[in-house]
């Protein structure tokens, strides 16, 4: 019995590395030499609500699945091993690894059996037996099944802290090439159902009327409807979408359906299919990691996705993170004194985040900064200095132009190419 169960935990844990939501879930570290610890398949780490990251069982309720999206390793026509769990087996799963200690929550997801509204049941029956029989408070990640009712959708929401429908093909012209079962309409309509119901929710506080629960769910009363919001996915590089056109749909669901993240996941070449990009190229990771700065950029720091992107210039830069790319673009706002930039300038500094920008604000309240505290306050010089004014710098920004500046930065790990070589300076870099 157990090995039947070890054997689908490999299988329904191997599929589900895919969903990438919770990033950690590829690793696959054995633990040897009595060293402390073991990666495996199967347990990811997410964020919850008020930051604290929690370990989760990540695993698909089954790999069986009626479409054929050209992208999945699930789909109907690959020919891999199928599993499929038990509503029980998973609650069953979930609550013994919680109890060892080994996770603190679920992530579940799974291929589509039967139809939507038919797998979708079972995801939420999971949810439920976890909430109302076990009492179950850890973290639980629900996908939302393309096309699933209303009605199911409403209650999911009931028992899952987070819930995600996957767009995973950014354009409707992309998504008829490579999943022609599937109708943008069907993801859509989840995550409308869900902005709806979440922000009912937070008007109205914990548990809102008109999704009463049985009587039976005391534990799960006091719960906000997902209080973690949703998230989706996108899979990038299988179709021939540019950054530009990912960045203005994820901006669009962030405005429009007030989405907590939008993961990137770059395409990985799984499949020989003629629709595909060849066997051989996947997508660079660095292009999803610009693809979460710039992103990044455009939540908390105010920039807009036609600042970082234009027509002419749909790509992002590969080589340097698109918030110096802006600044080299964009020399004239530059240089910027330190000591009087407002905050939503200095978080624009190329080196200077979030809280450095904050603590620079404050600091500088009390006394004109010098450029030696501007290191302490987690500012990177290397980058910043081409960009600011600053009692005490070594050398004050020269009228540089963008490529020279570009290649300054990109040499700054051999400091000593940099015209202005000076050990002290070296020591900030
Ligand atoms: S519906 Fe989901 S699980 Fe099924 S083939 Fe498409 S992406 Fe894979």
């Amino acid at each position: 019995m157990w090995d039947r169960i070890k054997e689908k935990l490999g299988i329904l844990a191997d599929s589900a590395k895919y969903d990438v939501s919770c990033a950690s879930s590829g690793s696959k570290r054995k633990n040897e030499n009595k060293g402390l610890g073991n990666a495996s398949n199967g347990i990811c780490h997410a964020y919850t609500e008020d930051g604290r990251c929690v370990s989760l069982l990540k695993i698909l309720l089954t790999n069986h699945c009626i479409y054929d999206c050209a992208y999945c390793v699930s789909r109907r026509s690959n020919d891999v091993k199928r599993a499929a769990f038990t509503v029980q087996e998973v609650v069953d799963l979930t609550i013994n690894f919680y109890r060892r200690n080994y996770i603190e929550g679920l992530f579940l997801s799974s291929g589509i059996f039967k139809n939507a509204d038919y797998t979708m049941e079972r995801l939420v029956l999971v949810a439920k037996k976890l909430r109302t029989e076990h009492n179950f408070n850890g973290y639980i990640h629900l996908k939302l099944v393309p096309g699933a009712s209303k009605e199911l959708v409403e209650q999911a929401g009931q028992f899952a802290d987070r819930l995600s429908v996957n767009i995973e093909i950014p354009t409707e012209e992309g998504l008829r090439l490579l999943a022609p079962d599937k109708k943008r309409e069907d993801m859509l309509h989840p995550m409308r159902v869900l902005k709806n119901a979440i922000d009912e929710s937070a008007d109205r506080g914990p548990r809102p009327s008109s999704l009463a629960l049985p009587a039976a769910a005391s534990p799960a009363k006091s719960r906000l409807f997902a209080p973690a919001g949703q998230s989706t996915q996108m899979v990038i590089g299988a179709t021939a979408e540019p950054d530009l056109t990912i960045l203005k749909i994820a901006d669009a669901f962030y405005k429009k359906m007030k989405l907590r993240r939008v993961y990137y996941s770059g395409y990985v070449p799984i499949s020989t299919d003629n629709r595909l990009p060849a066997i051989g190229t996947p997508v660079p990771l660095i292009r999803e990691n610009r693809l979460y700065q710039a992103d990044w950029l455009i939540r908390w720091y105010g920039f807009s996705v036609d600042e970082l992107l234009s027509a002419n210039q749909p790509s992002l830069d590969m080589e340097i993170d698109p918030k110096l790319a802006w600044a080299l673009q964009n020399l004239h706002v530059f240089p910027l004194d330190i000591n009087t930039a407002d905050l939503l300038l200095l978080k624009r500094i190329p080196g200077i985040g979030l809280q450095s920008a904050e603590r620079i604000v404050q600091a500088r309240r009390y006394s004109p900064l010098h450029w030696d505290q501007l290191k302490k306050m987690g500012v990177a010089i290397n980058r910043a200095r081409y960009f600011i004014i600053c009692k005490g710098l070594p050398q004050q920004p020269k009228d540089y132009a963008a490529e020279q500046i570009r290649q300054f930065i990109l040499s700054a790990g051999h400091s000593k190419y940099h015209p202005n070589f000076s050990p002290q300076l070296a020591l900030f870099q």
